[in-house]
C-alpha cells in the first residue's frame, strides 16, 4: 500500500484506527518492494523501528505527540545512535555514532519512527547522489535519471511514499533541488533555525537540516518539531519558533511576489520556464501581485558558494584521518596511516579538499576566500533591499528537470550549475521552499520561494495557498503507484 500522509497517520494512530506497528510494517514493506530498483536507502533499521512502534502503541501519553507513529527517513549524514551513519562515504563505512543528533531526539520525542538512513552524495557534496560510495539513487519518475542531490535518497523515499516524511541537509540546495526533481516539497530553513548538533559538518557557515514532505501541512508539522533552541549548537536561535500551522490558511491576498527577471534570463529549460510562468499566474489569481526585482550579485552565487563551501570542507574533513572515526588505513608510519585512510575519499571529495586548501593558502587567501566573503555580504544586501519591496521571491528551483545518470559526472562545472538558483539562499542564510509546480516532458518541476530571515511561516503560507489551487503534489511517480 502507499502510505498515508503524516497528518492522516497521526490521526489514525491516536484514535487507534491503525497501530504504529501496522504503519511501520507498511513502510518497511514498501521499502523492500521499491528500494532495490531505486536505491534510496543505505541502511534500513527495521528492528529498531518496529521496537519503537511497539512501545508507542503501548504508551499512555500518545495522542498528544505531534508525529505519533509517523515513519521517517533520515539522510545518512545525520547521526543516529547505534545505526550505521556513513555520509555516503567509505571513510565512515561501519561507523556507528555513540549519540543521536538533536533532530533525531526531537523526532523521537514527537513520536516519529526512524525507519532508515538515506543515500546521499559523499559528505553531501554533489547534486545527483552519483558521488555516493553506495551507488546512485534513481529518480522514480524516470529511473535512468538522477533524483538530484545531495539528499536524493530522502526525496525518493517521500516521492514514492516509502515514508511520508524525510530529513535531508542543505549546504547549497541539497533539499530543494532533489525535492524539485522528484516532485515533493522541501524546505531550507533560516540558518540557525534547526540545531546542527549531530549533523556531519560539510560547510559550517551554511549547513542546515531540512524537511521533506508530500504536502505543506506535513512539512510545517515536521519543521515545528525540528525547530527551536539547542545550547549544543551556538548558531542556533535562542527563541522558540512561531506556530507554523496557525497561519497556513491565511491566504496571500495583497502579498508581493518578486521575480528577478534578469537573473532568470538564460540557462533555464523552456519547459521549466513555462511551468514557472504558469505558477506565477496561479499566485496572481490568488491575490498576490507579481513585481520585477533585481538581485545584481546573484549571478556570482555559484563561484562564491564553491569557494566558501570548499574552504570550509577542507577544514571540516581534516578529522577523517583514521584516528577516531571509521576504518583505519594500515601503515607503519603515522603519515602512512593518514594517507591510506584518506585515500578512501571519493574523487569529488578529494577535488574539493584540494581546491579548498588551495583557496585558503598563503598568497591566494585574499584573492579567493576574502573576496568570496565580500560577495557574500553584497548578495545579502541585494536580498535586504529586495525584501523592502516584496514579501517573497519566486524562481524555478532548478534550471532543468532531472538529468540522465552519467550526464554530468565527468563535468563538475555542469554539475555545480544545477545549483544556480539555490545557493544564494545558503550564502545569505535565508529560508527557501521548493513546491511541485508542474511537469516538463513528464518530469517534475519545482517552484522556489525565498523569504526573509526567520520567516518560514510566510513561505509555508504561500506554499499552502499554491497547493490548494493546484494538484501537482498529488501526482505519484509511475514506479510507485
Ligand atoms: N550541490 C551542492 C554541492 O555540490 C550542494 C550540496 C549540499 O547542499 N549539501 O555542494
Amino acid at each position: 500500500m502507499t502510505l498515508p500522509d503524516a497528518h492522516e497517520i497521526r490521526r489514525a494512530v491516536s484514535t487507534r484506527a491503525l497501530s504504529a506497528v501496522e504503519l511501520c510494517r507498511a513502510s518497511l514493506e514498501r521499502i523492500s518492494a521499491l528500494n532495490p530498483a531505486l536505491n534510496a536507502f543505505i541502511t534500513v533499521a527495521a528492528d529498531r523501528a518496529l521496537e519503537r512502534a511497539v512501545r508507542l502503541d503501548a504508551s499512555a501519553d500518545r495522542p498528544a505527540l505531534p508525529l505519533l507513529g509517523v515513519p521517517i527517513a533520515v539522510k545518512d549524514n545525520i547521526c543516529t545512535r547505534g545505526i550505521r551513519t556513513t555520509a555516503g562515504s567509505r571513510v565512515l563505512d561501519g561507523y556507528e555514532p555513540p549519540y543521536d543528533a538533536a533532530v533525531i531526539e526531537r523526532l523521537e520525542n514527537a513520536g516519529a519512527i526512524v525507519v532508515g538512513k538515506t543515500n546521499c552524495d559523499e559528505f553531501a557534496m554533489g547534486s545527483s547522489t552519483e558521488h555516493s560510495a553506495f551507488g546512485p539513487s534513481r529518480n522514480p519518475w524516470s529511473p535512468d535519471r538522477t533524483p538530484g542531490g545531495s539528499s536524493g535518497g530522502s526525496a525518493v523515499a517521500v516521492a514514492t511514499r516509502m515514508t511520508p516524511l524525510a530529513l535531508g541537509s542543505e549546504t547549497g540546495g541539497s533539499v530543494r533541488q532533489p525535492a524539485a526533481l522528484c516532485g515533493v516539497s522541501g524546505l531550507k530553513p533560516t540558518y540557525g533555525r534547526i540545531s546542527r548538533y549531530g549533523l556531519i559538518a560539510f560547510s559550517s557557515s551554511m549547513d542546515q537540516v531540512g524537511p521533506f514532505a508530500t504536502n505543506i501541512a506535513d512539512l510545517a508539522a515536521l519543521l515545528q518539531v525540528l525547530a527551536g533552541p539547542d545550547h549544543r549548537d551556538s548558531t542556533c536561535l535562542t527563541e522558540a519558533p512561531p506556530d507554523y500551522a496557525a497561519t497556513l490558511d491565511d491566504g496571500i491576498t495583497g502579498l508581493r511576489v518578486g521575480v528577478p527577471r534578469d537573473f532568470l534570463s538564460d540557462g533555464v529549460d523552456p519547459g521549466v520556464r513555462d511551468a514557472f510562468d504558469v505558477s506565477l499566474e496561479v499566485l496572481r489569481a490568488a491575490g498576490a501581485s507579481i513585481l520585477d526585482i533585481d538581485l545584481p550579485h546573484a549571478r556570482y552565487a555559484t563561484p562564491t558558494y564553491a569557494i566558501v563551501a570548499m574552504a570550509e570542507a577542507s577544514s571540516n574533513l581534516g578529522r577523517y584521518d583514521g584516528v577516531r572515526f571509521g576504518p583505519r588505513g594500515d601503515a607503519d608510519t603515522l603519515n602512512g596511516m593518514y594517507l591510506r585512510t584518506r585515500a578512501l575519499f571519493g574523487r569529488e571529495v578529494k577535488r574539493r579538499l584540494m581546491l579548498g586548501t588551495y583557496v585558503l593558502s598563503g598568497g591566494y587567501y585574499d584573492a579567493y576566500y576574502v573576496r568570496a566573503q565580500r560577495v557574500r555580504a553584497l548578495l545579502r544586501q541585494d536580498y535586504d533591499r529586495a525584501f523592502e519591496a516584496v514579501d517573497v521571491i519566486a524562481t524555478p528551483t532548478s534550471p532543468t528537470t532531472a538529468f540522465p545518470l552519467g550526464a554530468r559526472i565527468e563535468d563538475p562545472l555542469q554539475m555545480y550549475l544545477a545549483d544556480i538558483f539555490t545557493t544564494s539562499a545558503n550564502l545569505s542564510g535565508l529560508p527557501a521552499l521548493s513546491v511541485p509546480c508542474g511537469f516538463a516532458d513528464a518530469l517534475p518541476v519545482g517552484l522556489q520561494l525565498t523569504g526573509r530571515a526567520w520567516d518560514e511561516a510566510m513561505l509555508l503560507r504561500v506554499g499552502a495557498e499554491y497547493e490548494r489551487r493546484t494538484a501537482w503534489h498529488l501526482q505519484l511517480p509511475p514506479t510507485a503507484v
